[in-house]
This record gives C-alpha cells, sequence and structure tokens, in this order.
C-alpha cells in the first residue's frame, strides 16, 4: 500500500491533492494546523478509512520531530511539502520588517527540510519521493516584474534546498523535486487564478506519477515542463 505525507492539507491544493491520492487508493497522511476547524478534510474521514489527519504547525519543530517518531516505521512513498505562506503583500524596498521575511522562510523554506528530516527513515523505507511545492516566483530566470522580495526568496531557497536533497538522498534511492502548482484560484492565488485546484492537483499527480530518477533535482509545473532556475 502506497502511503503519502502532506502538509497543509485543510484547504486549496493540499485538500485537492488529498482528495486525488485517496481517490487513487492511496493512505493519506493530512496534517494541518487546525484540525477542529478542518472541515472540508475532516469531513473525508467517513467515506475514506485510509485518511489519518494529524495536527502540525509545521513550524513547530518539535512537533515535527514527535510526529516523525510517533508514525515510525510506517514506509513513505511521497512527502508533499505543500504548506506554504505568501506574507504580506506589496512590501516596497526599504518597508521590509526582518520578523514578517522571517515568518514567510520559516514556513517556506526551513520547514519543508525539517518535516524530511524527521521522516527520514520512512523515505529511506518507501524508496519515496519529495515534492516541495514552490512557485515560479521562486525561479530567478522568469523573475521579469521584481517585488515579492520574501515570498521569492523563501521560494528561491526552497528550491536550492531541494536540489541538494535530490543530489545527497539518490543513494538511498529517494527523489527531491519542485513543483510550481500554476496560478490557481486558492485563498493565495486568489479569485483571478487560471486554474482551480483539481486541474492544479491532477497535474502534479500525473508529473510525480511519471517521475524518473533523471528528473530528481529537477524543477517541473503542473504540466510537467520544466522550470529553470
Ligand atoms: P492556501 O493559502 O490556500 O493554503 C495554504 C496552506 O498552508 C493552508 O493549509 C495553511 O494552513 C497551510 N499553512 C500555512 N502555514 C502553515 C504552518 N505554519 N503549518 C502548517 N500549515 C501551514 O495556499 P495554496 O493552496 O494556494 O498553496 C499551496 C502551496 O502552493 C504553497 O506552498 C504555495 O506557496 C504554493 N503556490 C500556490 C500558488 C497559487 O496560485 N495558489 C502559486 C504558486 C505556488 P492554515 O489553513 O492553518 O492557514
Amino acid at each position: 500500500m502506497s502511503q503519502v505525507f502532506i502538509t497543509g492539507a485543510n484547504r486549496g491544493i493540499g485538500l485537492a491533492l488529498t482528495k486525488l491520492y485517496l481517490k487513487a487508493g492511496w493512505d493519506v497522511v493530512a496534517c494541518c494546523r487546525n484540525p477542529d476547524q478542518a472541515d472540508d478534510l475532516l469531513y473525508l474521514i467517513s467515506d475514506n478509512p485510509g485518511l489519518e489527519v494529524y495536527q502540525l504547525d509545521v513550524t513547530d519543530y518539535d512537533a515535527v520531530a514527535e510526529l516523525g517518531k510517533e508514525l515510525a516505521d510506517r514506509p513513505i512513498s511521497l512527502l508533499i511539502n505543500n504548506a506554504g505562506y505568501y506574507g504580506p503583500y506589496n512590501v516596497a524596498v526599504g518597508g521590509s520588517d526582518v520578523e514578517e521575511w522571517r515568518k514567510v522562510i520559516e514556513i517556506n523554506t526551513i520547514a519543508p527540510l525539517k518535516v524530511v528530516e524527521a521522516f527520514l527513515p520512512q523515505l529511506k523505507m518507501g524508496q519515496g519521493t519529495i515534492a516541495n511545492i514552490s512557485s515560479k516566483m521562486g525561479s530567478l530566470d522568469d523573475n521579469s516584474s521584481g517585488g515579492a522580495y520574501y515570498y521569492r526568496s523563501s521560494k528561491a531557497a526552497q528550491n536550492a534546498v531541494t536540489k541538494s536533497l535530490a543530489i545527497d538522498l539518490a543513494v538511498d534511492g529517494i527523489k527531491a523535486v519542485v513543483i510550481h502548482p500554476g496560478w490557481v484560484r486558492t485563498d493565495m492565488g486568489g479569485p483571478h487564478g487560471l486554474i482551480d485546484t483539481e486541474t492544479s492537483a491532477s497535474g502534479i499527480q500525473q508529473v510525480l506519477n511519471n517521475l524518473t530518477a533523471a528528473q530528481s533535482g529537477h524543477f517541473f509545473d503542473y504540466r510537467g515542463n520544466e522550470i529553470a532556475w
């Protein structure tokens, strides 16, 4: 039985991924900060015995490590670091706030690596894949509009982390990729996004289903197109 671990599974792209993997017959460990308020996720439990929901703030690194220990001995086929945070909009040069920036970096850059570290034994057992949901906004090559200092820097750093993971963990049979989910209609993407969460999630699922060892350490969008760093 394949098992996927997903962070930020209560809404947006994370919720859509949870639904899709359940539909595909996978066991899903779905994490979110406030399960008590995660009605859309909890609603799925009755029809899906393969779904388990855990409380997890990904920046609570002690809790991340604890959950890794609690779920020891369970091979992970796929770990999706989906939880993300944009931070304040329209921060101009001269107006950066270190605390706000730090928060974005914590969630988008540091937490994904801490989650991987906590679940490394399970990833090794499952010869799993790490899918870090990043953004085209983390691509230096694609940056033609400037701005978004916190988010761009956090995702560019997340990309660098993923590249190193791909290199370091290849020996264990673990793949690591960066995925841009598209511009998606979610709380973060807003109402004018180009695609819905189902389209994004099913594209991501297809990219991951077809992923080869040679593609580990690369940056793809949800349609499988490679993105320049
Ligand atoms: P949403 O804003 O809809 O959802 C963000 C998710 O991340 C929520 O589940 C939220 O939980 C969770 N989250 C935030 N902080 C934490 C934390 N500290 N611990 C645990 N969970 C946390 O975003 P999307 O679904 O749109 O985004 C998903 C991913 O896709 C993100 O990584 C984002 O950067 C990326 N992305 C999205 C794009 C888009 O157009 N939507 C474009 C490019 C990339 P809670 O409900 O508790 O806040």
